[in-house]
C-alpha cells in the first residue's frame, strides 16, 4: 500500500497561511502577505493532490516520467514513484474537472490558475500586488478552491490507518481555519452553533452587515440554511428563547432556531415545526398560534 501523507502537510500549510493572513491585515505587512500567499498556495496543491491520489495515487504524476522510471507504470512502487515527477498546477487543473467535474467547474479552475500567476509572479519575479487585491483573491482561493477538496476530502472513503490522523481531528482543524477565515472576511459576523443534522458544533450562522442570520451551514456535514434575507417573514417566534430566530427547514420539515444564547441553537437541535392544517401559518411544537394564540 503507497502511504501519502498530504493532508496533514496541506493542513499545516493552509493553518500558516490563514495566520499569516490575520497577521498581514492587522498590522498591514506586506511580508506577512507574500507569506499567505505561499502557504496558502502550497496548501491547496497538497489538499488537491490528495483528493486525486483517492482517484488512483498515479493521477498526480507526470505519464512520461512515470514510463522513464517503473518497471509498471499502472502499479509503480513507492521507491520508483520517488524518482518521478509530479504534475504541474494545470494539470492539476484538468484532472479535477475529469474526475470532480461537479465541484470543480471552468470558473473554481480559473481562481487556481489565476493564484498560480500570483504565485509565479512573487517566487521568481519579487512583483508586489496590492494586499487589498491579494486579500480578494485569496479568499476566492479558499472559498473556490480549498473548501470544496475539504468537502471531497472529508466525505471521501477515508482511511485513518493511511492518512495517520482521524476524520474528527481534521474536521476540527477545518473548522478552525473557517473561523479565522471568517474573522478575515467578515469580522466578527457569526457565530457557531450545533448542527440539527449531524450534531457537530460546526454549523457556522452568518449576519455579514445584517442585524439577523442571512445563511448557515455546517462545516461537517451538507446541512445547510440559504437566502433568510429574501425571504419575508422567515423568522418566527422560538418556544424555547422566545426570539424572533425560529427558521422553518423546508427539507427537514422542522424548526431551526439561530438566536446564538438559545438551548435549541447550541444544544437542542431541530424544534417540531409543521405547516399548520387549518390556517397558512405554522403549528410549532403542536400549537399554531395564529389559530390558538391564548395556547
Ligand atoms: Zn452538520
Ligand atoms: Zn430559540
Ligand atoms: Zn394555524
Amino acid at each position: 500500500m503507497i502511504k501519502f501523507t498530504l493532508i496533514e502537510n496541506s493542513l499545516d500549510s493552509i493553518e500558516q497561511g490563514l495566520t499569516f493572513l490575520s497577521k498581514a491585515e492587522q498590522d498591514n505587512d506586506r511580508s506577512a502577505y507574500k507569506h499567505s500567499l505561499l502557504c496558502l498556495f502550497q496548501g491547496a496543491e497538497l489538499i488537491l493532490k490528495e483528493i486525486l491520489v483517492l482517484i488512483d495515487p498515479i493521477t498526480i504524476f507526470d505519464k512520461n516520467s512515470l514510463f522513464k522510471h517503473c518497471a509498471s507504470p499502472l502499479s509503480p512502487t513507492m521507491e520508483e514513484l520517488y524518482k518521478c515527477k509530479s504534475i504541474d498546477i494545470r494539470s492539476i487543473g484538468q484532472e479535477l474537472k475529469k474526475h470532480y467535474g461537479e465541484s470543480f467547474t471552468n470558473s473554481n479552475i480559473k481562481v487556481l490558475d489565476k493564484l498560480a500567476t500570483e504565485r509565479n509572479k512573487i517566487q521568481h519575479f519579487a512583483i508586489e500586488i496590492s494586499p487589498e487585491d491579494l486579500t480578494k483573491k485569496l479568499i476566492e482561493l479558499y472559498i473556490k478552491v480549498i473548501k470544496p477538496a475539504f468537502k471531497i476530502a472529508q466525505s471521501g472513503e477515508y482511511n485513518e490507518e493511511q492518512n495517520g490522523i482521524s476524520l474528527s481531528s481534521i474536521n476540527e482543524r477545518i473548522t478552525e481555519f473557517e473561523k479565522v477565515f471568517l474573522n478575515v472576511k467578515i469580522g466578527d459576523e457569526f457565530y457557531i452553533g450545533m448542527c440539527p443534522s449531524c450534531s457537530e458544533h460546526h454549523h457556522f450562522i452568518i449576519y455579514e452587515g445584517e442585524s439577523y442570520p442571512i445563511h448557515t451551514y455546517c462545516i461537517s456535514c451538507d446541512y445547510q440554511l440559504n437566502d433568510l434575507n429574501l425571504s419575508d417573514g422567515a423568522y418566527h417566534i422560538c418556544p424555547d428563547c422566545s426570539a424572533p430566530s425560529l427558521v422553518y427547514d423546508e427539507k427537514h420539515k422542522a424548526g431551526v432556531c439561530l438566536w446564538r444564547k438559545c438551548y435549541y441553537c447550541q444544544e437542542g437541535g431541530f424544534v417540531k415545526m409543521e405547516l399548520c392544517k387549518t390556517c397558512t401559518g405554522y403549528a410549532i411544537e403542536g400549537n399554531c398560534d395564529d389559530c390558538n394564540p391564548d395556547e
